[in-house]
């Protein structure tokens, strides 16, 4: 397949869409009315296309030549050329997918019920298909980059982030997902075999790389944390200078262990207690890590008073260490103050790849296999019950897509010749 090849070349590949099939023959025969086509449904998109970096994309495009793809019953596949930077954009009608037999429509649908959480061999048996070219096609989909996807959709890059790992098994061994999410939107969902540091710095350095590609003065403010120290040290690391929050929810989660062989209504009553403070504490409008402070004093001693020394001394340890990260929370406004969002988030990837077992194994393309099923998670509409139903998570999060057609906009969204235009439909007619 000359992997090597293709790794250094610049993939411009568009998929457009025809509309139906019929169209697409009969623009064919018709070199003129078939780029006026591909232009025309450039502009409709708010898109441009990615010339070389030395072109400003002010030329013509002609048709440059054509092929036949045999996979596909000899299907005719045109190139078309700026003939400005003389870069060569290869079109793919919606209805083929790069380098797949597969029919989109079949795609489709194995993809939604596999996004669904049904298992890689009841998707395949309903769409009539191997497991294995459906593993296959999640994979192709997660060789493009979530940071890219996402900038095409007019989000900005994310500035306050929740960052942390899913703790997940191959087979028997403990494997690890470093994952980034701001709201609805996953932003990185890496694999990493070990927990290490460096590990993980190596995971979320992927995510940074992207993010600077793309706009080189780019910098997190604040990540919030569940604490797990390979993360926190990775975002010291990738991050210097971001204000790293911990959890808050996750603090009061923590506070009954705190408090063992305890009765029961007694924790329950502290962990209400603390609820309730750092709640007001979050209301406040100033001095809220002046408030904080003075009210963890004062819990801690009325542990002590209640439940006894050694208690109040053990929570009073707990939040001298902790205290920072909660400090880190309050005094910025725009900082998440939990990670609900995304342990919503990991709980949907891991019902996933329970139902995918059998693919989860050593030899598999892991990273790729994990970054489709988030370009699914990012942007298949939410169901009709749901909160935002009809709303992909890049909608929730403000950003736009192409289409209402959540399949089509992954088929142009992971297209390598397209990117979001400057100024969208302002463009003056040759300067698409
Ligand atoms: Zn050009």
């Amino acid at each position: 397949m000359g992997h090597r090849a293709k790794a250094t070349r610049h993939n411009r590949t568009i998929t457009v869409d025809f509309r139906d099939e019929s169209t697409y023959f009969q623009v064919l025969s018709d070199g003129k009315a078939f780029v006026e086509f591909v232009l025309a449904f450039i502009l409709a998109l708010g898109f441009q296309l990615t010339h070389k970096a030395t072109c400003r994309g002010g030329g013509c495009l002609t048709r440059h030549s054509h092929y036949a793809r045999v996979r596909l019953g000899g299907l005719t596949l045109w190139r078309i050329q700026c003939t400005t930077c003389k870069a060569v954009f290869t079109v793919l009608p919606h209805f083929v997918l790069r380098y797949r037999t597969m029919r989109p429509d079949v795609a489709r649908d194995a993809l939604l019920a596999t996004h669904g959480s049904l298992s890689l061999e009841w998707c395949a048996v309903l769409c009539h298909i191997s497991p294995m070219a459906l593993y296959r096609v999640i994979c192709a989909f997660g060789q493009h980059s979530l940071v890219t996807v996402l900038t095409r959709c007019g989000l900005p890059l994310p500035t306050y982030i929740l960052a942390d790992e899913k703790h997940s098994r191959c087979r028997t061994d403990r494997v690890y997902l470093p994952t980034i999410v701001r709201g609805r939107v996953i932003w990185h969902l890496g694999y990493s075999a070990s927990k290490s540091a460096a590990a993980f710095t190596g995971s979320y350095g992927v995510f940074q790389r992207a993010a600077l590609a793309h706009e080189p003065s780019y910098q997190v403010r604040g990540a919030l944390t569940d604490g797990f120290d390979s993360t926190t040290k990775s975002m010291r690391t990738l991050f210097p200078g971001t204000r790293l929050g911990n959890c808050l929810r996750h603090a009061l989660n923590k506070l009954p262990d705190k408090l063992i062989g305890v009765s029961a209504p007694v924790r329950k009553g502290s962990r209400a207690k603390f609820h309730a403070l750092l709640h007001r504490c979050r209301q406040r409008t100033s001095l809220r890590v002046v408030a904080l402070g003075q009210r963890l004093r004062h819990f801690a001693d009325h542990i002590t008073a209640t439940v006894g020394q050694e208690h109040g001394q053990r929570v009073r340890n707990w939040v001298q260490d902790k205290k920072a990260g909660w400090y880190a929370v309050l005094e910025d406004p725009s900082m998440p103050a939990t990670s609900t969002l995304l342990d919503q988030t990991h709980n949907a990837i891991e019902r996933k790849l329970f139902a995918m077992k059998g693919f989860h194994h050593p030899g598999g393309s892991q990273q790729a296999f994990l970054t489709g099923l988030a370009h699914l998670y990012n942007l298949v509409p939410y169901q009709r019950w749901a909160k935002h139903a009809g709303q992909c998570g890049v909608e929730v999060e403000r950003g736009t897509v192409p289409t209402r057609d959540w399949f089509l906009n992954l088929q142009f969204l992971t297209s390598g010749g397209f990117d979001r235009a400057a100024t969208p439909l302002t463009t003056k007619s040759g300067g698409v």
